[in-house]
């Protein structure tokens, strides 16, 4: 990215600088979790906590500073200088009100914290976690008093993730999501369950991982520009802008655990991926809020991968690497399969009808947390009576319940919500493809990705951080959020599966 303004040229070189040494910093967090030895987590986490002073240091330097101020009466030539003056002020702010030690304690902590996890979390036991989860929302509340917020602590966490909205603002969506939610699980619970026996039949691991791949490369994602790997935890990281890499899981006898992360994860990484090469080394290079990030990833996983057209045209495909597991089951058996209502314990494999349920839960958590009202040692009795009222289920261990997720270990409070906001940005993005590619499910049925893949390119992925989630959606759908199209999609798909 160029401009004609000399001081707005000066300030995208130092953004070049703050965007390599996090891309370093990525490197060593993928390593962590994909590749690492085990006996090399202290110097790991001695070398991250280093990177993020060094990345502190420059994101404060004096000299941004001095170029933003002198920039202080410039009128940007379009809206990307627009945005990258916006982005580089509040990047610069949410730096500078850290200490430099802060900044450094904290990251060596979170990488410790993030192996008490692992650790704990296969040994069952929350106490082992429980003292890093105290220091971390330490860290969280400490985080919000030097970030500042009008309303609630929550508030100056989730602009971390999703830029100038608030705690309240999601409380007015989730209440009326909650309750809707709950009200059709307990409509379909009412009705005689579809047919899954199939999909926990085995399915061998090598093959899943071939198969993978070869979805991944359907749906549109670039080996030369990525890998695949497995991890506890899928993820998505960007270590550059040509190395965004993916990660899965893998269970024989769990099909769809593979599948879905597969394409969840590949939904991140074609949204990094599909951003204008030349806002790469600006802060403008990245996704522009969590929200719409998950927006797109359930857009693939979710709008598209579990659409009856979708499992028409992959169904073949997944046959002819399990032959034994799917010869006898024909796609409509597949597609009720795969979208079977039924509450479970694990958030990322939850059907798209309890998700939302698994994020209000940990929201209200967190709020809790925060606030005080909860303390950190009472969080699993919390957590299981959250999940009674919410989702009607009782975990049977800690890793069913409060140590199922990565997020807490590594100190992002305020996260979980965007991945509910993601259901929402994304069936109202749907509503408009439908109307601009009416033949989008005839190009599923024949495995043809690529007119979905270049409507999001040209809608969302191409300007980056160009537009705030609020403006691209108003933009793309002449409108501002509405929940009620993700409520109108679960009524349409769920009346035909179950006639609720
Ligand atoms: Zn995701």
């Amino acid at each position: 990215m160029h401009s004609h303004n000399p001081n707005l040229n000066a300030l995208i070189e130092t953004q070049k600088e703050i965007k390599l040494l996090g891309s370093i910093a990525s490197v060593l967090g993928w390593d962590q979790e994909t590749y690492m030895p085990e006996e090399a987590l202290l110097w790991r986490s001695e070398q991250l906590a280093w990177l993020s002073g060094q990345m502190h240091r420059r994101e404060t330097a004096p000299e941004i500073k001095d170029l933003l101020d002198k920039l202080e009466d410039y009128s940007p030539a379009d809206d990307r200088e627009k945005a990258l003056l916006k982005v580089a002020r509040r990047e610069f702010r949410r730096a500078e009100v850290f200490p430099e030690d802060y900044v450094i304690e904290k990251a060596r902590h979170h990488s410790l914290a993030q192996n008490g996890w692992i650790q704990a979390r296969e040994k069952e036991d929350f106490e082992a976690f429980r003292p890093f989860l105290e220091k971390n929302m330490e860290f969280a509340r400490r985080d919000a008093e030097y970030l500042g917020y009008e309303e609630h602590p929550y508030d100056a966490l989730l602009d971390l993730y999703e830029p100038d909205m608030k705690a309240s603002q999601i409380k007015e969506l989730f209440d009326p999501l909650g309750e809707y939610l709950a009200g059709l699980v307990k409509r379909i619970g009412e009705k005689p369950p579809v047919r899954d026996d199939f999909l926990s039949r085995s399915c061998p691991v090598d093959k899943q991982e071939e198969l993978g791949k070869e979805v991944l490369k359907a749906i549109g994602y670039d080996f030369g520009k990525g890998r695949l790997d497995a991890t506890a935890h899928p993820f998505t990281s960007e270590l550059g802008p040509a190395d965004i890499r993916v990660t899965t899981r893998y269970d024989e006898f769990d099909f769809c655990s593979n599948l879905f992360s597969v394409i969840h994860e590949g939904g991140h990484a074609l949204y990094e991926m599909g951003i204008d090469s030349t806002l790469s080394e600006t802060l403008l290079g990245t996704g522009t809020s969590l929200g719409i990030h998950e927006s797109q990833s359930r857009f693939w996983e979710n709008l598209l991968g579990r659409s009856r057209a979708f499992c028409e045209g992959f169904l073949p495909l997944y046959q002819n690497y399990f032959p034994q597991a799917f010869g006898d089951i024909d796609g409509e058996s597949f597609y009720r399969g795969i979208n079977r209502v039924k509450p479970s314990f694990i958030r990322v494999e939850a059907d798209e009808v309890t998700y939302s349920l698994h994020v209000i839960l940990r929201f209200n958590l967190e709020l809790a947390l925060l606030e005080g009202s909860l303390a950190v040692k009472d969080l699993p009795e919390a957590w299981n009576e959250e999940s009674r009222k919410l989702l009607g289920i009782l975990p049977e261990s800690v890793s069913q319940g409060v140590l199922q997720d990565v997020h807490w270990s590594h100190g992002l409070i305020g996260y979980f919500s965007t991945y509910a906001l993601g259901n929402l940005y994304g069936a109202q993005f749907m509503a408009r493809m439908k109307k601009d590619i009416p033949q989008l499910d005839d190009l599923l049925r024949q495995r043809n990705c690529e007119p979905p893949l270049k409507w999001l390119r040209e809608k969302i992925h191409r300007h980056g951080s160009v537009y705030s989630s609020a403006e691209l959606c108003r933009k793309i759908c002449g409108e501002d959020l509405d929940y009620r199209y993700f409520i109108d999609y679960l009524e349409k798909k769920y009346l035909e599966i179950y006639g609720v």
